[in-house]
């Protein structure tokens, strides 16, 4: 279980299958944790959360899990430890 699933942030088949813990699909990394615009719009409920849902398996993932990708490259090269130079 040491392989990070893949995800890119642009890709539309990738946010249709990642969303946040409530199902939504409008959520967007930050840097240790995720934040979702839907959820922030309800009251009551917190709009950071720390696990994505894969609504392939139905499986939580924490943010050190999955790796995150844009068109520009790695989003979170800065977390993993290589390429500071
Ligand atoms: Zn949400």
């Amino acid at each position: 279980m040491s392989q990070k699933e893949r995800i890119n942030l642009e890709d539309d088949y990738d946010r249709w299958q990642w969303t946040c813990p409530n199902g939504h699909h409008d959520w967007e990394p930050t840097n240790h944790h995720f934040w979702c615009a839907a959820c922030a719009r309800i009251p009551e409920v917190d709009a950071s959360f720390d696990e994505l849902r894969d609504q392939k398996t139905g499986r939580l993932y924490e943010r050190d899990d999955v790796e995150l990708h844009t068109p520009a490259g790695p989003y979170d090269s800065d977390l993993d430890g290589r390429g500071s130079a």
